[in-house]
């Protein structure tokens, strides 16, 4: 079905869609630029598909990046951005629940939009077409529901990752899940261990990232959380998971809530098991370490946690102690404005004492000498007024 709408392009995108038309063929967005414009929403990114083979596209633009060519995707670079722009195609047959055998070309756009995965995924826009909805896009994006395009069973056995792709777009756009695309996920939800980690963590993290948050727990409704990492299973907190849309959505933070209950350790070999960077896994270990310590609201204590935590894990650990019910974050908050307003020393660096003075004292080189200073520095921590040399 064609549905004559005007919808509002970036100039960019007009650009290459143009260029391909005037060299014969046909191009148009697709996918989720389409369904975010419709929402309202701002697309991530703007993919073009079009009838041209991947010589033909790079022939027609000056500045182009071989993508991946075998999958037809070649990315267009404009005023310094990319645009990718892939040759219509079937994907042929899935023997590992995750990549195609083979992709074949194919001259006709029902055929590209018939192998993408939710029928608000599988529409196309051109200004000269308008809308191109074979499967009911449109009417799925008007009633909020994530709906496979074609037999639910069969697109989930083909690619498991789209199990969780569900999941994430029912979080990020707070969708429904149609009724047998629902329970094909509970089915085909075992073959979701086939799925490389990396892909299983990044819609993970976009799920955690979302509006809805707490549709995490799909997770555990539908089977699925049982095939993520070992230990996994055993993180399901749900009365904790309908406060995460509090947090502010940032990687760290919601997936320290997310694992608020586990003991840090537990929360490591879950993020390492999901090939998370370390980074992100250090922040949410000490995140969970400080909203658990119980810090008395006075200053040396404070301080104390300021020399331990960077500002940043320390506000996320504020931020997770206040999700668990605890009054004293604003305390805490307002004893550090003043730690930090008065410039009281709270990292070893910033002694007055340094090394060299103790050695020039007369202290010998060795481990007496670290001893001392982190002596001297407990003792800052408890009378800042002390941290001068003499
Ligand atoms: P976002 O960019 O917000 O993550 P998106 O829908 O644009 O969401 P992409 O991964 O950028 O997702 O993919 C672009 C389009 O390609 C999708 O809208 C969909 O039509 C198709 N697609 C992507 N991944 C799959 C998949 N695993 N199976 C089937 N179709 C897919
Ligand atoms: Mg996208």
């Amino acid at each position: 079905m064609e549905i004559k709408v005007r919808i509002q392009l970036p100039y960019e995108v007009e650009w290459v869609i143009g260029k391909i038309r005037d060299a014969g063929y046909e191009a148009f967005a697709v996918g989720g630029c389409v369904r975010d414009t419709l929402l309202g929403r701002t697309p991530e990114d703007w993919d073009v598909t079009t009838s041209a083979r991947p010589e033909a596209v790079k022939a027609i633009f000056e500045r182009t990046v071989d993508t991946g060519l075998q999958h037809g995707t070649v990315t267009v670079l404009k005023n310094r951005k990319g645009y990718e722009v892939t040759t219509y195609r079937i994907d042929g047959e899935y023997h590992d629940g995750r990549h195609p055998d083979s992709v074949e070309f194919t001259p006709n756009l029902l055929e590209d939009l018939k192998r993408r995965d939710f029928t608000i995924n599988a529409m196309a826009y051109s200004h000269e077409t308008g809308i191109v909805d074979e499967f009911g896009g449109m009417e799925d994006l008007k009633a909020g529901i994530v709906r496979c395009v074609g037999r639910p069973e069969d697109r989930f056995t083909e690619d498991a990752l789209r199990l969780l792709r569900a999941l994430r777009f029912s979080a990020q756009l707070g969708f429904e899940i149609e009724e047998s695309t629902y329970a094909a996920i509970k089915t085909i939800a075992p073959n979701l261990a086939k799925v490389s980690k990396e892909r299983v963590q990044a819609e993970l993290t976009k799920l955690l990232l979302s509006a809805h948050p707490e549709r995490i727990l799909l997770l555990k409704e539908t089977g699925l959380s049982a095939q993520i990492v070992p230990g996994f299973d055993a993180v399901f907190a749900p009365a904790l998971f309908s406060k995460l849309s509090q947090l502010p959505a940032e990687k760290s933070l919601r997936w320290a809530g997310f694992l608020l209950c586990q003991s840090t350790k537990q929360a490591e070999t879950v993020l390492k098991g999901l090939k998370m960077d370390n980074e992100t896994i250090g922040n949410v270990s000490r995140m969970i370490e400080g909203a658990k310590e119980t810090l008395p609201l006075e200053k040396p204590a404070i301080r104390r946690a300021m020399s331990r935590y960077t500002p940043y894990q320390l506000e996320g650990a504020l931020k997770l102690k206040e999700l668990m019910g605890s009054p004293d974050a604003e305390e805490i908050r307002r004893l550090r404005e003043e730690i930090i307003r008065d410039g009281d020393c709270v990292s070893l660096k910033d002694l007055a004492v340094k090394g060299r003075d103790l050695l020039e004292a007369g202290v010998e080189r060795g481990p007496m000498v670290g001893e001392i200073l982190n002596h001297l520095f407990d003792l800052v921590l408890l009378y800042p007024e002390k941290n001068d040399r003499e």
